[in-house]
């Protein structure tokens, strides 16, 4: 007697017994062998009873489907357009392939299908596979030399432990964020890459995510294999040092871990596409069409809060399933709605996938025919994530699909790697590129959250807003030329026009809001001699002209500022302000500092940290001194003026701590730099934030 005949009888028998859909089935059946999908429609079958009784008795596939398993995977014929629609919004449609339909429900769901009548086939399920899924547990992963392949998959313990080994092994890299809880409390981990770990900086922020869809554990495996190549090449390789410092790089490698550890945490055997309620979260997202038909999901609101705050510029989200890249947006077919970036996004996936295609073998992610569809054309889901962080947050989505096979074999894992990861690492690099800079005011000095819209081009949902404490805002654009508008409630609206922007370029205008300040972009070449950064302005620059721009110099260790120099004329003070007039030319001097002063004492200050910033009330210099000092302890505004004292006097050698809770209350929001000064032997700078 074949499995498949029994499975057939026995979700037959369950279905009689709640009532109501045994009427529908269409009885036909064949003999198969092997694993073979079953179909759902069997006509007759004489079973000896041992022989149910002893599939009871083991995995039996009905408990599997419908009792253990809360979510059933099956295909069935693509049926019409809008029949599609109708019941697509009640199943969780994975894929269209070859005029079929592969989709997860339910048992709500399931039933609703029922009632229309398509026949379907039942499909085993994807997380339950017959190969050896080469676990690693926590000892085993300690102990391997992680340059080496990554052909295996981690126990959970030894995923969380490698995540906290990162931030041990590279804590002036990265820094471990937890967001939440799953439902079953399995934590939501990021990792957050960057020189300056734990600190936003003003550069463009983004996401990688993985693995919604606990049974699609690709992305899992090539995100923390990212994770440590991000990490173990900063500061060898060139290119991933320049990443590194120019983006703020999140990843979280597993968003779904009660689905991929579903049956236990020592095994990915048995994963599910839902999580623990069996709900699908790439369905889960707030939707501008139609809202989820299930309740929000603790993963789904842990990932809202979190990236709530933070202005992500652009993110990808891994699956497997099919080999594709799938654009914005899910909801609409590109006929009805575009992305207002709809070139920019066919320019940027198709080198994603061009990329791919050279280093892979033939046949490989060409999903779709090339590999690259939008992602309503391909068939149109709502609650997705990727239109909601398009539509209601301004960050460009994609949404990876990196294996026809939902779990390969380990041994393949390295391969998918070497397929992949130039093109992963070029999509970082796209969140570089467009139009940037600062918006402040020109009073002032102070960054503002501005919106940039841009007339003829965008829709309103798809507007970026710069972003505080830096003021700083991030616009990838395909080549063109295009106007922009900033806009804030408090300020006349600014628009600048015919600003050219060419692929792989990056335009940085910043943007004064105010009275006197102008409107037509101009370039001002801003130089820097030696060692330092001109904060928070870098590179060659538009302004607008007429605008005041503000401008803070900072020497790096054994570094000194020595002078500005504008357009012939030196200033000494590190802050300088000036209005913008075309061809204006600015540098910033420093000069090795004196040898002695570098070098006695070596480590004059054995211990500067401020924490947390962006303050708090309860934020805490902590200064360790080598010998006894007489200090003065200053914060400044941008424009150089003194916003509040520390400390004035003297201190013995050994950690000082200075709590800055009366200067929390005084600061208004904005960026701040705090000045250690030792009696003139020393000045150590650290720049201190303070958000709205
Ligand atoms: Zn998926």
């Amino acid at each position: 007697m074949q499995r498949s005949l029994l499975y057939g009888l026995l979700i037959l028998m369950l279905f009689l017994i709640p009532g109501g859909h045994s009427s529908l089935f269409s009885l036909t059946g064949e003999a198969r062998s092997g694993p073979q999908p079953f179909s759902g429609n069997v006509h007759s079958a004489i079973i000896p009873l041992t022989e149910i009784a002893e599939t009871l008795h083991t995995t039996s596939p009905v408990d599997d489907y419908f009792i253990i398993r809360g979510e059933v995977f099956f295909s069935f014929p693509l049926p019409e357009p809008d029949l599609l629609k109708d019941i697509g919004h009640r199943l969780s449609v994975d894929r269209l392939e070859n005029d079929s339909v592969y989709a997860y429900a339910d048992r709500q769901g399931f039933e609703a299908f029922l009632s229309t009548g398509i026949p379907y086939q039942i499909l085993p399920p994807p997380g339950k596979v017959d190969f050896d899924l080469n676990m690693k547990g926590l000892e085993a992963l300690r102990g391997k030399d992680l340059s080496d392949s990554w052909d295996f998959y981690p126990t959970y313990e030894a995923y969380i432990d490698l995540m906290y080994r990162f931030e041990e092994e590279y804590p002036d890299l990265v820094r471990i964020v937890d967001i939440g809880e799953t439902v079953m409390g399995r934590q939501l981990l990021f990792a957050a890459i960057s020189p300056d770990p734990g600190q936003r900086r003003p550069v463009p922020q983004f996401m990688y995510t993985a693995t919604m869809h606990g049974d699609e554990p690709v992305g899992f495996i090539l995100s923390l294999r990212l994770i440590h190549y991000l990490l173990d090449n900063y500061g060898t390789d060139p290119e991933v040092t320049w990443l590194v410092d120019n983006v703020d790089i999140w990843i979280s490698p597993n968003e779904n871990p009660d689905g991929t550890y579903r049956d236990d945490n020592s095994s990915i055997l048995g994963a599910s596409r839902g999580n623990a309620n069996w709900v699908d979260l790439n369905r889960n997202y707030p939707n501008p069409v139609n809202d989820p038909a299930a309740e929000q999901q603790v993963e789904t609101t842990a990932m809202i809060g979190f990236t709530d705050t933070i202005p992500f510029v652009m993110s990808a989200n891994m699956h497997t399933g099919i080999e594709l890249v799938n654009f914005p947006y899910d909801s609409w077919r590109s006929h009805q709605r575009r992305h207002p970036d709809h070139d920019w996004w066919e320019f940027v996936m198709y080198e994603y996938v061009d990329t791919v295609h050279h280093y892979s073998p033939a046949g490989y992610m060409t999903g779709m025919g090339d590999g690259v569809t939008h992602g309503g054309d391909w068939y149109v889901v709502y609650g997705s994530r990727q239109d909601y962080f398009n539509y209601y947050r301004s960050c460009r989505e994609f949404t990876l699909e990196l294996s026809d096979r939902k779990i390969p074999e380990p041994e393949l894992l390295p391969d998918f790697w070497g397929y992949n990861y130039r093109s992963l690492l070029n999509y970082i690099r796209q969140a570089t590129f467009g139009v940037q800079g600062f918006v402040y005011d020109n009073e002032t000095g102070q960054p503002l959250e501005a919106e940039l819209f841009i007339p003829g081009h965008d829709s309103t949902s798809m507007a970026v807003w710069s972003s505080l404490p830096f003021g700083d805002y991030h616009r990838p654009l395909y080549a063109g030329e295009y106007s922009l508008r900033f806009d804030h409630p408090d300020y006349e609206a600014i628009e600048t026009e015919g600003v050219e922007v060419g692929n792989y370029e990056r335009i940085r205008l910043n943007v004064a809001l105010g009275e006197d300040a102008g409107t037509r972009p101009v370039a001002l070449d801003v130089q820097k001699d030696g060692e330092g950064v001109i904060f928070p302005f870098e590179g060659l620059q538009y302004f607008t002209e007429g605008s005041n721009a503000h401008f803070s110099a900072l020497a790096d260790e054994a570094w000194e500022f020595e002078k500005w120099v504008v357009d012939g004329t030196d200033y000494p003070e590190e802050q300088v302000s000036f209005i913008v007039t075309e061809g204006m030319e600015i540098r910033a001097v420093f000069k090795e500092s004196d040898p002695v002063f570098v070098q006695e004492p070596e480590q004059p200050l054995t211990r500067f940290s401020l924490q947390p910033n962006p303050m708090s009330s309860s934020s805490e210099l902590v200064l360790g001194l080598a010998e006894q000092e007489t200090l003065s302890i200053v914060v400044h505004d941008m424009m150089g003026k003194p916003a509040g004292h520390i400390f004035d006097g003297v201190k013995p050698p050994g950690e000082h701590r200075f709590l800055l809770t009366n200067l929390y209350g005084d600061l208004r929001p904005g960026v701040y730099l705090l000045t250690v000064e030792a009696d003139g032997k020393y000045r150590r700078v650290k720049r201190l934030v303070k958000l709205p």
